[in-house]
């Protein structure tokens, strides 16, 4: 037995497992979920999820070692099966609706695979877990997973809450409805003892799907009663390590970066911006404002610089390789337009870059600019804000963007729909008074440190811990 440990599952592991001259090697990885669990400090905890890729079975063994070492073990998925699961229904079908996008038309195949690795989910968590763990299912891949577990643990006579946190928006139910298998989905996850969302009208629009689609459904305030239990929704605010951003920022070697790069734009305005390179992400609207911010400014185009990071994301998704030749096509032609010989007021990185590099990017830009058509929080929002201490930047950020929804205050809100918006939004960023750039930051920087990721992680564990029978 022991004592109770905290399981975490999720599609993929806070790890990259990369298979190099035949052997398999395992590196901690970046990423949103992995960064808000960053500041998780339980006692014991293990995280299951797949790998990333197919492994050899007679390689396992030493695969488990190493992903031991770092709490974490490995659900194996056939390759087949991972993708149809993956990209077929989380990311084509799933994530389009999550997000207000037009879905695709679906075939049984990929839904059948959904099934099945929530299944495979229920089986590995559901042997791993001990009577009185608490378990943590996260986001959209594993829909399924709480009740199929729930079914599973009652069967071996455990006693397990279990909690779900939803990563992404939840959509308004009629827009939900448009999904195929959109009751079977709910009910899945109703399985669950406490569901979260990032923002109360994530949390609104799943209790009304609930309400409308399902009889059985009863609302209780922030609970549903479901099959004679009562499953509360909540909000819970994730947040960073703040921590981890100021420690960097200190770094000898971040410092020398950042004053490399302070004089290499020396009177210049830095605008950052961040993000996958996903269509949710509003990076061609982003491209669309710039471009005529720069024609409505052109004494500026040799004053500002936009520094765009792209990170590479579902690079095997031909939606996403349309986008990347779309986002490169509108950074060419204003490259092409307003680019001088001595200077260019567009930079674009299509990789990751480190993390010594990020922060010290964060550091030296005036502006953070995001402009999410759709986004479940936006993390990139709150780490520019932690390394704003000293020059006060303004954050630009997208209205449909959750993080909004507590950044208000202090932030430039933007509709990404509106090219002219955006572009008069950045002018307004970027000539700010001093005044209004500190009050506005130390609004920001209140917020930020005090709702870190640790405290999310609290706030959704504490009430997941009022389900543990004692
Ligand atoms: N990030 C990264 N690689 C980079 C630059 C940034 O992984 O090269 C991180 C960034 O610091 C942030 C995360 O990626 O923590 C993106 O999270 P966000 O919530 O903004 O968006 P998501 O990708 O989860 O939709």
């Amino acid at each position: 037995s022991g004592e109770p440990r905290l399981i975490i599952a999720s599609n993929r592991l806070p790890l990259s497992v990369k298979k190099i001259d035949g052997k398999y090697d395992v590196t901690p990885s970046s990423g949103g979920l992995v960064s808000a669990l960053r500041g998780l400090k339980t006692a014991e905890f293990l995280w299951l999820g797949w790998p990333g890729l197919a492994v050899d079975p007679s390689h396992r063994d030493r695969v488990d070692e190493q992903l031991a070492k770092e709490h974490a073990a490995a659900v194996y998925l056939d390759e087949d099966l991972a993708k149809d699961h993956y990209n077929g229904f989380s990311n084509a079908i799933l994530w389009p609706i999550l997000h207000y996008q037009a879905g695709k038309s679906m075939t049984p195949t990929v839904w059948e695979a959904y099934r099945r690795v929530n299944e495979i989910f229920a089986d590995s968590v559901s042997n791993e877990a001990r009577d009185g763990d608490l378990i943590w299912v996260h986001d959209y891949h594993l829909f399924l997973l709480p009740q199929m577990l729930r079914d599973r643990l009652q069967a071996q006579g455990k006693r397990c809450p279990i909690g779900f946190f939803l990563h992404t928006p939840f959509p308004a139910d009629d827009y939900w409805r448009g999904l195929p298998f959109e009751e079977d989905l709910l009910q899945g996850v109703l399985g669950s003892d406490v569901i979260g969302f990032h923002t109360d009208e994530y949390k609104k629009n799943f209790v009304a799907s609930c309400d409308v689609l399902l009889g059985s459904v009863q609302v209780i305030n922030d609970h549903l009663r479901y099959k004679d239990r009562m499953v509360k929704t909540g909000r819970y605010i994730a947040g960073i390590d703040v921590g981890r951003f100021t420690r960097t920022l200190e770094d000898r070697k971040v410092q020398a970066r950042i004053k490399e790069l302070e004089s290499l734009y020396k009177g210049k305005k830095v605008i950052i911006g961040v993000d996958r390179l996903d269509y949710t992400k509003g990076l061609t609207e982003k491209m669309e404002g710039y471009r005529i911010f720069l024609d409505e400014h052109p004494e500026l185009r040799d004053k500002v610089i936009l520094v765009q990071i792209a990170i590479p994301s579902r690079e095997d998704v031909k939606e996403y390789q349309d986008l990347e030749g779309e986002v490169s096509k509108s950074v060419g032609q204003i490259i092409g337009k307003h680019a001088t010989p001595h200077s260019t007021p567009l930079l674009y990185i299509h990789r990751s870059v480190s993390f010594e590099d990020l922060t010290a990017l964060y550091a030296i830009s005036d502006v953070c600019f995001l402009t999410s058509r759709r986004d479940g929080l936006n993390l990139v929002a709150s780490e520019y804000v932690a390394c704003q201490d000293r020059r006060h930047g303004v954050l630009v950020l997208s209205k449909f963007a959750g993080a909004a929804s507590f950044l208000s205050h202090g932030s430039v809100l933007c509709n990404p729909s509106s090219a002219e918006g955006l572009s008069e939004s950045l002018h307004q960023a970027m000539t700010m008074d001093e005044e209004d750039r500190i009050n506005r930051h130390s609004a920001l920087r209140d917020f930020v440190t005090t709702h870190t990721s640790e405290k999310w992680t609290k706030s959704f564990l504490d009430d997941l811990e009022k389900y543990r029978v004692q």
